[in-house]
């Protein structure tokens, strides 16, 4: 017989079960459960754009757009890009639905973004993320908020402990032309010792320099000036109102004022959450202010403020998620029982109760199966009633268990036949 090759999971990408999708469903769980108690909106958007949503969103020189997006032809010709993140796409939405009347709004999504990139320990070429956006607001209340958002479900995730918010101002664009003309002037001074990435950075973006992760960079870099000499007063008012709004509030900060964003699109506010936990993925969650973005998708002016986090690198860090609701294996003591264990499990599950049974074995089988998917009681049906056999105390009271699966045991059952109602 010819043999048939099995086609590979594409490089990068995920069959994510078991244990890893119990991870990554609680993460989403909790980020659905926040979102809602800050009245921020849930949003569907397309998983692909037109090339320039990105392109001209996130900055044509940035390692995104330059690198790592999934650009085709689609076949009518147009450039099509898979999204490599969440806000230009939502920026794009905003623009196209006209959405200024609802000004300001809260927007949560989630879901696959595609980079190609080199796939090691949390980076993948298809992730996940969690997104976060307020639009249409130019307060620093605004930041403080999404960035509260973010603080609490690094708390109900229970990851809090170990994450640190690194926290920076980039400046309106005022300080961002001073803080430049200073970096070119120091860059200019160590050009010979620049790896050839940043020599090209240097002319078109020389912000991103602080950003390398080239060591022949990283002592330049961080010997470079920072951003604070150059701050117009307005630039340092608005900083400092999200500073002392997070201690308001108690979010957790430090400063890092070498921290700069991969993307053009940020100004004022620009923050990550990172742990030394995951190695060199250790950015959980970041994000920043967007004032222009919006306007540079041909819409008005319109401020913006958001995050995402990636859903993997959160699983990665929390406890395995315990199931909370008590599990009950229904095992039919013989194939007599059958149909009326049948009728037991509808309505326990009818009562809102986890119910798992094996569609094969007999009883010692069954219950050596359901012990081990973790049954915390095995409930018997027997000719004469049920038995219950309990492997793990719960908060469940049985007591309750037993009527609720005994009413739905005809009385005179001695076949097993359930037609009599
Ligand atoms: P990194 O510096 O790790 O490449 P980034 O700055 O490119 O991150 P963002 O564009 O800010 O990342 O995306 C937000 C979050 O998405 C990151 O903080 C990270 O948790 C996650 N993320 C980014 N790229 C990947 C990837 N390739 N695989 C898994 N998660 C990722
Ligand atoms: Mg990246």
């Amino acid at each position: 017989m010819a043999r048939i090759d099995t086609p590979n999971r594409i490089r990068g990408t995920q069959d994510i079960f078991g244990e890893d999708e119990r991870r990554f469903a609680r993460v989403a769980d909790v980020f659905d459960r926040v979102r809602r108690l800050y009245c921020f909106q849930r949003l569907e958007i397309p998983v692909f754009e037109a090339t320039a949503v990105f392109a001209r969103s996130l900055g044509e020189t940035t390692d995104v757009v330059s690198k790592e997006m999934y650009t085709f032809e689609d076949r009518g010709g147009d450039s099509i890009t898979l999204r490599p993140e969440f806000t230009a796409g939502i920026a794009r939405a905003y623009v196209t639905n006209g959405w200024q009347q609802h000004a300001p709004l809260k927007l949560a999504a989630s879901g696959p973004v595609f980079r190609y990139e080199r796939p090691q320990k949390g980076r993948f070429r298809q992730f996940h993320q969690l997104d976060a956006e307020i639009i249409g607001a130019a307060e620093p209340a605004a930041d403080v908020e999404l960035l509260t958002l973010a603080d609490q479900l690094l708390h109900e995730l229970g990851i809090a402990e170990g994450v640190t918010l690194q926290l920076n101002t980039l400046g309106d664009a005022e300080t961002r032309e001073a803080w430049r003309g200073a970096l070119v002037a120091h860059f200019e001074a160590h050009r010979g010792d620049l790896s050839e990435d940043s020599l090209a950075r240097l002319d078109k973006n020389p912000l991103r320099i602080l950003d390398s992760k080239d060591s022949r960079d990283r002592p330049i870099a961080d010997a470079a000036p920072d951003i604070d000499a150059h701050l117009t007063s307005e630039a340092g008012a608005f900083f400092e109102a999200v500073a002392r709004g997070l201690d308001a509030a108690g979010v957790a900060w430090t400063r890092n004022s070498r921290l700069v964003r991969g993307l053009d699109y940020y100004r004022h506010t620009a923050f990550e959450f990172v742990t030394d936990r995951l190695g060199a993925q250790g950015t959980v969650l970041a994000g920043g202010r967007y004032d222009g973005l919006i306007e540079t998708l041909g819409g008005p002016p319109t401020p913006g403020v958001g995050w995402a986090a990636g859903i993997e690198r959160l699983a990665m860090l929390i406890e395995e998620p315990a199931e909370g609701e008590p599990l009950f294996a229904v095992i039919p003591e013989t194939s007599a029982q059958e149909r009326r264990a049948l009728r037991a499990i509808r309505r326990m599950r009818d009562r809102r109760l986890r119910v798992t049974t094996a569609y094969r074995g007999n009883a010692k089988r069954q219950a050596e199966l359901a012990r081990k998917l973790g049954a915390d009681a095995l409930v018997y049906v027997k000719e004469d009633g049920i038995n219950v056999s309990v492997v793990r105390e719960t908060p469940f009271d049985h007591s309750d268990l037993d009527l609720m699966v005994l009413e739905a045991l005809p009385v005179n059952s001695l076949s097993g036949d359930v037609d009599d109602q």
